[in-house]
């Protein structure tokens, strides 16, 4: 079939080239843009399916090597050490939303069986980290102040969801203790995690950018990360709650500790809403990113805070 067209036409595929260029977003095929040109061709295109915007050079390539940060795109002959370092790099570089999503791109090729690793294992470091602070913690503290909410696996069930059901402790000094749930920073990274998942319920904005599903899948590992830094923003605030036996025990204190925990969790929330903008308008590249990903932010927020809220007054 190549050789069968003009010659300038054949020039305009570069050496080492896929034969059948998809959209990147949506999978579209695009031989049909491709067969009807006939004396030129255009540097950039437009997916007539999903409206996605493309360069030619980087639909047309086999293989386009991903970011160097990128765990999907480490070289398949890579030693262990070097698949951890990548894992570590994807983990991190998810602090910088706007500078992960223009460097990794829907023209990079999904690799789900390393999505997968990925996911699964930040899963697993999560698990391990919540395990050891709702077991260790009270067990640490009680060396200075007497037991606090004591490991106590009174049923199987209760056993089963540990550590999920648990307390991790924050002690600031003998006596001053505070408790911080494990469902809550759960619940807050729940609502930047669930947002690719809500993606599906804006059925009308998905059929008009048609989004391939690895894309949201790739977004769900990608911000994973967005978990544990809940965590870490919560166990500060709790340090803070802990110490406030130290600060003078006035009504300005109190409002101001208040204060604080409200501000520190808005910021999160904020956080996520620009987080996933990112992630809409530099990787999915959908028009009103902004707007999008505020509407996502309110419906997983509702749904998460008032799901959790029922679970942990039922359990
Ligand atoms: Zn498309």
């Amino acid at each position: 079939m190549l050789f069968e067209r003009p010659a300038q036409e054949r020039a305009c595929r570069l050496g080492g080239v896929n034969e059948s260029p998809n959209c990147p977003r949506c999978g579209y095929d695009l031989s049909g843009h491709v067969a009807s040109w006939e004396r030129s061709c255009p540097i950039e295109g437009r997916c007539s399916e999903c409206g996605l915007a493309f360069a030619w050079s980087d639909v047309f390539a086999e293989f386009l090597v991903g970011p160097r940060w990128s765990f999907e795109h480490a070289p398949e002959d890579s030693p262990p050490g070097a698949m951890v370092g990548r894992a570590i790099a994807t983990m991190l570089m998810a602090l910088r939303p706007a500078r992960m999503w223009q460097s990794l791109r829907l023209e990079h090729e999904v690799r789900v069986r390393r999505l997968l690793v990925l996911g699964l294992a930040q899963i697993a470091l999560l698990h391990g980290i919540l395990f050891v602070l709702v077991w260790g913690t009270p067990r640490v503290f009680a060396l200075w102040s007497g037991p606090f909410w004591p490991f106590t696996p009174g049923a199987v069930l209760r056993l089963a969801l540990f550590p999920y059901d648990g307390v991790i402790v924050i002690a600031c000094g003998a006596g001053n203790v505070t408790g911080l749930p494990v469902w809550v920073p759960l619940a807050f990274g729940g609502v930047s995690a669930s947002m690719p998942l809500s993606m599906l319920l804006l059925p009308v904005t998905m059929r008009r950018i048609r989004v391939r599903r690895v894309h949201l899948l790739r977004g769900f590992v990608l911000g994973l990360p967005m978990v544990p830094l809940a965590l870490g923003v919560m166990l500060a605030t709790g340090l803070f709650i802990a110490c406030e036996q130290w600060l003078p025990g006035t009504a300005v204190w109190r409002w101001t500790l208040a204060g604080v925990v409200l501000v520190a969790m808005a910021v999160l929330l904020v956080w996520y809403g620009y987080w996933w903008r990112q992630y809409l308008r530099y990787y999915i590249r959908m028009p009103q990113p902004t707007l999008t990903a505020v509407v996502l932010l309110v419906l997983c927020g509702t749904f998460v805070f008032v799901s959790s809220f029922v679970i942990s007054v039922w359990s």
